[in-house]
């Protein structure tokens, strides 16, 4: 690990100030993603802002919106009561996630931001666009096993990265259309779930569209009508303590046997969490079946496309899919 310098800003402004004039310089929150990243030489900030003193930590409820603070713990938000009654479905991606430990560190802001596990980016002996761009991409040609398998390029070999986005939290977010509330150099914005994270194109180095030194201030929720049959399924290597080799997030409002509304999202599967937007229109309107959720997975992996390693992701997506939401909707 190289020398940096530690700050401790008295305020947001102060904390955004220094990430703002500095391209090495980086937030801390709960420090489980970035101090592994330094300690291999992938992160070298020169300047660690830590920002856990600041007040972003607050869970509330205003007007129908509940407002998570981005220093807010992931087991906090797992335990919150009105998280627990309203979005089960968070819950369970939550504590899907890590080790209890680490959910005891981890921050909701750190985990929007935690960087991909592909192997060959915490390699520096390997080549990767996503550490540095336009050095190439060894897990092309490599074991790409846990890689995508939508949001590609569409001109095969053409690929810049083919990571996958890690976190459990995100899948739920997406799913439930959440809004991030950032605060930079020239204010605070909303940021719609859906543009939060990007897809890798000419720039994998980027895994989200926030501008330099802006601080991620908390994630909003609605309340809808999703919790009663909502469902996270996570498939993993072990049953604890794994990333997800693929998941599904699905939550549906259903009315006297037929489906209102839906939402399905995957992790494991792209540079981004991946929304199903075509699955969830085929659904609505639709009564609960076992052929509608097969035919919702059919649709669903018309756009897949896969490597040398991870050809199995192209059976396993479609059955998690149908026992997502063959779960969420009462009939495991
Ligand atoms: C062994 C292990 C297993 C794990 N398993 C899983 C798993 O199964 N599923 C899963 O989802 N995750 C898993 N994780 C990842 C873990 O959830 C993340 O490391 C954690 O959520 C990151 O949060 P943090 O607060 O520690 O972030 P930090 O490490 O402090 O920061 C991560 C990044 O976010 C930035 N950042 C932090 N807060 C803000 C903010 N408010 N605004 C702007 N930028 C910010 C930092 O600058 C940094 O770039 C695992 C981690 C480990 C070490
Ligand atoms: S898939 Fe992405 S992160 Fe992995 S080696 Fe290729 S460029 Fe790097």
């Amino acid at each position: 690990m190289r020398p940096y310098q530690y700050y401790r800003p008295r305020n947001l402004k102060e904390a955004i100030d220094i990430v703002s004039s500095e391209e090495s310089a980086r937030f801390i929150a709960g420090g489980t993603n970035l101090v592994d990243l330094m300690k291999r030489g992938i992160a070298i900030p020169e300047k660690l802002v830590d920002i856990n003193h600041l007040p972003l930590k607050k869970i509330e409820q205003k007007a129908g919106i509940l407002r998570i603070g981005a220093l807010a713990l992931n087991s906090e938000v797992a335990e919150n009561k009105i998280v627990k009654a309203k979005y089960p479905l968070l819950v369970q991606a939550l504590n899907a996630g890590a080790s209890g430990q680490i959910r005891n560190m981890a921050t909701v802001g750190g985990n929007l931001l935690q960087r991909t596990r592909c192997t060959y980016f915490y390699d520096t002996a390997f080549a990767c666009n996503k550490r540095k761009n336009d050095t190439g991409c060894s897990a092309l040609g490599g074991i790409n096993n846990m890689h995508a398998i939508f949001g590609l390029n569409e001109k095969q070999n053409e690929d810049s990265c083919i990571a996958v986005n890690p976190s459990d939290l995100n899948v739920a977010l997406a799913a439930l259309d959440a809004v991030i509330l950032v605060m930079g150099m020239k204010g605070e914005r909303r940021i719609a779930f859906k543009d939060f994270h990007r897809l890798p194109g000419e720039r994998p180095d980027l895994d989200t569209n926030l501008e330099r030194g802006e601080l991620i201030l908390g994630v909003e929720l609605s309340m809808e009508n999703l919790s009663k049959h909502s469902h996270y399924l996570k498939v993993r290597d072990r049953a604890a303590y794994a990333f997800a080799i693929v998941s599904a997030a699905v939550a549906l409002d259903i009315d006297q046997g037929t489906i209102k509304a839906a939402r399905l999202a995957l992790g494991g599967v792209a540079h981004k969490p991946w929304r199903l937007y075509e699955g969830e229109k085929m659904l609505v309107g639709q009564p609960v079946s076992d052929s509608v959720f097969k035919q919702v997975a059919e649709i669903s992996m018309l756009d897949a496309r896969s490597f040398e390693h991870n050809a199995f992701k192209m059976k396993l997506v479609p059955n998690v899919i149908v026992e997502a939401l063959k779960i969420a909707a009462g009939r495991p």
